[in-house]
């Protein structure tokens, strides 16, 4: 028997008639080299991207370890599926945070 518990709250949905639902994601990076037209190797664009890889050095993270394409699955139980498709960037709660008073 398989077992599966929710990745968002890690509740058990092992039991039959529990609701489970599958969450797929995939991310990849918009910008593909090999599209690059002729406007995009205009000088201006060459020295605004050497100006953006400049900074990007400069930055402690290691954007060459970033996967070209992540592909993700998650098993939700009913009531994380229905917080995901309501928000599901979480936009919802940080924008509660920040009108915390605290
Ligand atoms: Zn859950």
């Amino acid at each position: 028997m398989m077992h599966f518990s929710c990745d968002f709250c890690g509740k058990d949905m092992t039991p039959e008639g529990t609701g489970r639902y599958v969450l797929k994601m995939e991310a990849y990076a918009a910008n593909d080299p090999t599209e690059l037209t002729d406007a995009d190797l205009e000088e201006d664009h060459v020295e605004e991207m050497a100006r953006i890889l400049c900074e990007l050095e400069e930055n402690d993270e290691e954007p060459e370890l970033l996967p070209v394409c992540k592909k993700m699955r998650f098993d939700l139980c009913a009531s994380c599926y229905r917080k995901f498709v309501r928000d599901p960037l979480g936009r919802e709660n940080s924008a509660k945070f920040d009108f915390s008073p605290n």
